[in-house]
Parts: C-alpha cells; sequence; structure tokens
C-alpha cells in the first residue's frame, strides 16, 4: 500500500466544488449565501426561519474514550463518517465542527481539520483566519475589557455631576438618556426619563458602577499562545493618574464571548446574551453587567456577521459547517447550536447532522447534553465513541497490555444519558488485526449499540462504510434521552452528580473559595444554571496520571466561576491554564508561505 501523504498535500490535491455548488446542492438560496472567496461562504440565518416547518434530521455527536495527549481522532472521524454517509450511502449529511484557535495551530497539536483522506478543505483556510469570527471575538471582548478598566477611571477622577453631564450630555440644550441608560434607570427601579428629574441620590446611583477591582472576572484575550501574558500589570503609564492593577490575558477561545456565540440560538438571543455577561461585583456585591458598562449594543454589532456559520466541504464533497469554537476544558467545548440547527433543517428527516464535542464523553459530551442540548431543545439519536488502541494501551499501563475500564466507563457514560451509543475504534497502521478485533469484541460486551473497525483516516469515506452503516441502525432504535441532572438542584448537588455518575468519584470536596462563590452566586440569583466543569481531559479523575476508570477519589473544587451570559457556572477542578504557551519548537518552525505559488507549506 502507498504511504498516507501528509494532511496539507492530501488537501492541496483536492479540487474543491466552488462552495455556490455546494450551497446549491444542498438547498440554500443564492440570497441566504455570503460569499468569502471560493470555497468559503457565511450562510444567513433567515434559512432558518425559511425552513422552520421541515423535519429535523436524526442528531449524531461524536466524542471519544480519554485520549492521549495527541488526539484519538475525533475530528477525522467526524469528517470520515459524513464523507461515508453523504458521498458512499448517500444520505444527505452535515458535519458540525469547530473552529480550531491559533494557539495550538503554530503550537503544539497543529491544525483540526481531522486528518489524511478525511479532512475539511481547503485545510488551510479552516486552520487560519477562516472568516474571522475569532478576530470579532477579540475585538468585542477587548472592548468590554476598556470599557471597565476606563469606567472605573473615570469614576475615581470625577464626581457625580461632572459623571452626568458627560455620560447624559446636553446637545442643543437637550439632555436625553440613551436606550441602554433608560434599561440602566428601569433595572435600579427608577422610573424617569426626564435626565432633569433624577434626585442628587439617583443621579448617584446612575452614575456610580462601583464597581469593586477586585472581584473583576472579565480579562483581555489574544488568539496566540503567549504565555508571558498570563499575568501582567495594566495602567502603569501616568495618564492612568495610578489606577493600575494586576491582570491577565486569557487566549481568545476561552472568551464568555466565544461561549455566548455557541450557545446563541439567534441574532437576539445573542444580543441578550452579550448584555448579560457579568465583568464584576459592585462595592455592594450586586453583579455588574456588561449591559451596565452600556456596551451591549456595540459588542451585537461586533459580532453580527460572527453569528452566521460557515460552510465549507469535505475531501468528498460534502457539506461542512465551521463555527465556534469554545475551549473544552474552562467552556463548554462544543460547536454552535445555530449550525446544528441549520443543519437539521438542511439535511431533513432522513438525513444526518454529525456534530463534535471536545476531549473525551466525561468532559465534551456530558457539556453536550447538559448544557448545548439543554439550550437548544435538540435531541440526539446516536453517541459515536471514537477509541484507538493506543490510548488505550495508556490506559492499560504499557505497550503491550490494553485495559479496557475507561472504554467501558465511558460507553456507560453515554447511556446514562439513553442515547445508543456506536464504538469507532479508529485503526493506525500501528495496530494488530488481532488488537482491534479485540477493542470491538470487548465495547460490544460493556454495553455498546454496535463496535465497528474503520480505516477513514487511510481510506477516506470508504473506511468507514461499515461505522455509517452501525449509525444508521442505531438511529432507527428510539433514544430515550434524558439529562443528568435537574438545573434547579443545589449547585453543590449538581457537581457532586457530575462527579460521581460520570467520573467515578466517591465524594467531592470545595475548598473555602469554592464555598464562598456557591454563597455568592447563590444569593445573585444564578444557582440554577447548568455546570460546566473545567477539569482535565487526560483522566476521568482530577489527576491527569490516574489513568483507565479511577474510583473512589474525592474530586476537589478549588475555585468556581460564573458565564451568565453564556449561562454556566464552571468549578475549577485543580489548576486550569486559560493561556496555553509554546514549546522549545512551535509548529511554526515548519509553516511557511512559497512566494512564487503563494501555497501554505508545513501545516498538519
Ligand atoms: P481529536 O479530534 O480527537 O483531537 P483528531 O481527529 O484531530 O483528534 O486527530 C488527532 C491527530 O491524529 C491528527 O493529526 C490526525 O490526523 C491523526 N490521526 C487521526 N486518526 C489517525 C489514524 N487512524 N492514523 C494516523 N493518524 C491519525
Amino acid at each position: 500500500k502507498m504511504p498516507v501523504p501528509s494532511d496539507i498535500e492530501i488537501s492541496r490535491s483536492c479540487i474543491p466544488k466552488p462552495i455556490d455548488q455546494v450551497a446549491r446542492e444542498i438547498g440554500l438560496l443564492p440570497d441566504e449565501l455570503e460569499l468569502y472567496g471560493q470555497t468559503k461562504a457565511k450562510v444567513h440565518l433567515s434559512a432558518l426561519k425559511r425552513l422552520k416547518n421541515q423535519p429535523d434530521g436524526k442528531y449524531v455527536v461524536v466524542t471519544g474514550i480519554t485520549p492521549t495527549p495527541l488526539g484519538e481522532g475525533k475530528s477525522t472521524t467526524t469528517i470520515g463518517l459524513v464523507q461515508a454517509l453523504g458521498a458512499h450511502l448517500h444520505q444527505n449529511v452535515f458535519a458540525c465542527v469547530r473552529q480550531p484557535s491559533q494557539g495550538p495551530t503554530f503550537g503544539i497539536k497543529g491544525g483540526a481539520a481531522g486528518g489524511g483522506y478525511s479532512q475539511v478543505v481547503p485545510m488551510e483556510e479552516f486552520n487560519l483566519h477562516l472568516t474571522g469570527d475569532i478576530h470579532a471575538i477579540t475585538a468585542a471582548n477587548n472592548l468590554v475589557a476598556a470599557a471597565l478598566d476606563t469606567r472605573i477611571f473615570h469614576e475615581q477622577t470625577q464626581n457625580d455631576q461632572a459623571l452626568y453631564n458627560r455620560l447624559v450630555p446636553s446637545v442643543n440644550g437637550v439632555r436625553k438618556f440613551s436606550e441602554i441608560q433608560i434599561r440602566r434607570l428601569q433595572k435600579l427601579g427608577i422610573n424617569k426619563t426626564d435626565p432633569a428629574a433624577l434626585t442628587k441620590e439617583e443621579v448617584n446611583l446612575f452614575v456610580r458602577l462601583d464597581i469593586d477591582p477586585a472581584t473583576i472576572t472579565w480579562q483581555r484575550v489574544l488568539d496566540t499562545n503567549d504565555r508571558f501574558l498570563r499575568k501582567i500589570t495594566i495602567g502603569q503609564s501616568p495618564t492612568e493618574g495610578g489606577f493600575s492593577r494586576v491582570a491577565q490575558f486569557d487566549i481568545t477561545v476561552s472568551s464568555e464571548i466565544m461561549a455566548v456565540l455557541a450557545l446563541s440560538d439567534g441574532l437576539d438571543d445573542m444580543k441578550k446574551r452579550l448584555g448579560r455577561m457579568v465583568v464584576a461585583s459592585n462595592k455592594r456585591g450586586e453583579p455588574v453587567t456588561t449591559d451596565d458598562l452600556g456596551v451591549t449594543g456595540a459588542l451585537a454589532v461586533l459580532m453580527k456577521d460572527a453569528v452566521k456559520p460557515n460552510l465549507m466541504q469535505t475531501l468528498e464533497g460534502t457539506p461542512v459547517f465551521v463555527h465556534a469554537g469554545p475551549f473544552a476544558n474552562i467552556a463548554h467545548g462544543n460547536s454552535s447550536v445555530l449550525a446544528d440547527k441549520v443543519a437539521l433543517k438542511l439535511v431533513g428527516k432522513e438525513g444526518f447532522v454529525v456534530t463534535e464535542a471536545g476531549f473525551g464523553a466525561d468532559i465534551g459530551m456530558e457539556k453536550f447534553f447538559n448544557i448545548k442540548c439543554r439550550y437548544s431543545d435538540l435531541r440526539p439519536n446516536v453517541v459515536v465513541l471514537v477509541a484507538t488502541v493506543r490510548a488505550l494501551k495508556m490506559h492499560g499501563g504499557g505497550p503491550t497490555g490494553l485495559l479496557f475500564h475507561n472504554l467501558s466507563k465511558q460507553i456507560q457514560n453515554a447511556r446514562l444519558f439513553g442515547v445508543p451509543v456506536v464504538v469507532a475504534v479508529n485503526a493506525f497502521k500501528t495496530d494488530t488485526k488481532a488488537e482491534l478485533a479485540l477493542v470491538v469484541q470487548l465495547a460490544k460486551e460493556a454495553g455498546a449499540f454496535d463496535a465497528v473497525e474503520c480505516t477513514h483516516w487511510a481510506e477516506g469515506g470508504k473506511g468507514a462504510v461499515a461505522l455509517a452503516r452501525a449509525v444508521q441502525r442505531a438511529s432507527q432504535t428510539p433514544s430515550n434521552f434524558r439529562f443528568l441532572y435537574n438545573v434547579e438542584l443545589p449547585v453543590i448537588d449538581k457537581i457532586r452528580i457530575i462527579a460521581q455518575q460520570i467520573y467515578g468519584a466517591s465524594d467531592i470536596e470545595l475548598l473555602p473559595e469554592a464555598q464562598e462563590k456557591v454563597a455568592v452566586y447563590t444569593k445573585q440569583g444564578f444557582g440554577n444554571l447548568p455546570i460546566c466543569m473545567a477539569k482535565t481531559h487526560l483522566s476521568l479523575s482530577h489527576d491527569p496520571e490516574q489513568k483507565g476508570a479511577p474510583t473512589g477519589f474525592i474530586l476537589p473544587i478549588r475555585d468556581i466561576r460564573a458565564s451568565v451570559g453564556a449561562g454556566f457556572l464552571y468549578p475549577l477542578v485543580g489548576k486550569m491554564s486559560t493561556m496555553p504557551g509554546l514549546p522549545t519548537r512551535p509548529s511554526f518552525y515548519d509553516i511557511d508561505l512559497d512566494t512564487t505559488s503563494g501555497e501554505v507549506n508545513g501545516l498538519f
């Protein structure tokens, strides 16, 4: 057999269809399409309205066992499966995947377009700027950060009347509140529309957000792995009058705005979420929101194009939506609700939408069900759980032993939600026939609906036809989907349910900071949000060294944060980095531009 060429060589050897042709083939109208060159287009949300009476297709989520740091092929399997269903079994299909962050692309992991003969093409378009959604998020996020620090600065340096005069300026002798200011007055219980009618106390309440700098949770972001920004001091120029504080940059994909984009189900819903984001508390302990900062409308404007899903295609010409890419550790790690919704309408009742959830089933899949499906109201029909021999060897402790506790626990985790599980055994050329057959057999014994060996990395869709048929069969069985917990339960109970039922912990332990936050968030009225655990993806437990399916451990909850606009609380299990670093030899060493042909080399 010929060796498989590099991802970029394969991607480049494919001549993609013009993207408007792909759009036509799936029934999009010309005015629902916004072209970004020949190979990418944004799809207007008006398509969702036009198709609202169309029944949804089958909804399939791809997840995996606890991976090695290299990844076990969830993206590759997502693409291989839709190529099999679409190009080989002639079904209507759509893949919905996340947009990768530039950080890993130039850092360690490389691209995320899938791999081998199962890829989104052109992979350099996919992996680099795409249509600029991540840049829009960076811009929106940093506008909030600038608004926040500047507001504190202005409140510190001006008295109430001076602030009022500037916030509600007199234009041709007339003062008028803006719409966002009237919203703020209503929130304060002041039902006045005439700026001259406010009492001194009301002016004071109105002009002072009175932010407690110690409670600021909003950070600046950048989509580059720049570890030197993990802790910085801002405001050191004398022009800021000594108002300096310690702050940090996070990677853009960890911004709450990314999670908002991923969970919104329309423009109006996105705008509401963008206005609800909590950036700090005031000195009375009440939450201060982006709407209080007056920035909601501007954020919606910056995000108005990002909200539209991006259409691309696979190597075999089937449609793909690439939309949103929230971090799977501190956020929920799933592509957008909107892309899934539009795709489910476009494929129609008999079609399939395959969407991917980040990391292992204990993380991405649990959050897919408990957070994403809760907000979208979409109900999944099948879970595809990707397993590899190499990851099972790691869980088994040694290059020769294979242990199945992790696989069988992750199968059970999927079944807890009442959805049938098909295990995709992603074959590597180093695997033996006997090893692959054993994984298939044990997966079936552990309760999978079916388990199939697949070779889509080396062979494209053809190598995933058996998987596609198994998914078709599984989608015919009734799905008895249920959530793992009721959101109305107390915060601690919800965390304990996830820890015990999904991770295998015997109990949880809340460290003092976490206990304090439970009290604060419950008092502020955020206690009924779903939970987004921020935990290592390298173990079912909090300790990346604990392989297999550990039991009997106590899960420590160090702290809890809130993403109120996105709509979840995120407990921190141990230390979570929100700004990755670069290795000694980053991927960018191999990335180059051929200045004659304009081709990008070295992406993988
Ligand atoms: P995940 O989505 O689970 O993180 P990816 O699909 O991105 O994993 O795959 C991780 C890496 O492994 C990619 O570089 C991909 O090309 C490679 N890969 C996946 N499946 C195979 C396979 N069967 N053989 C060789 N390499 C593979």
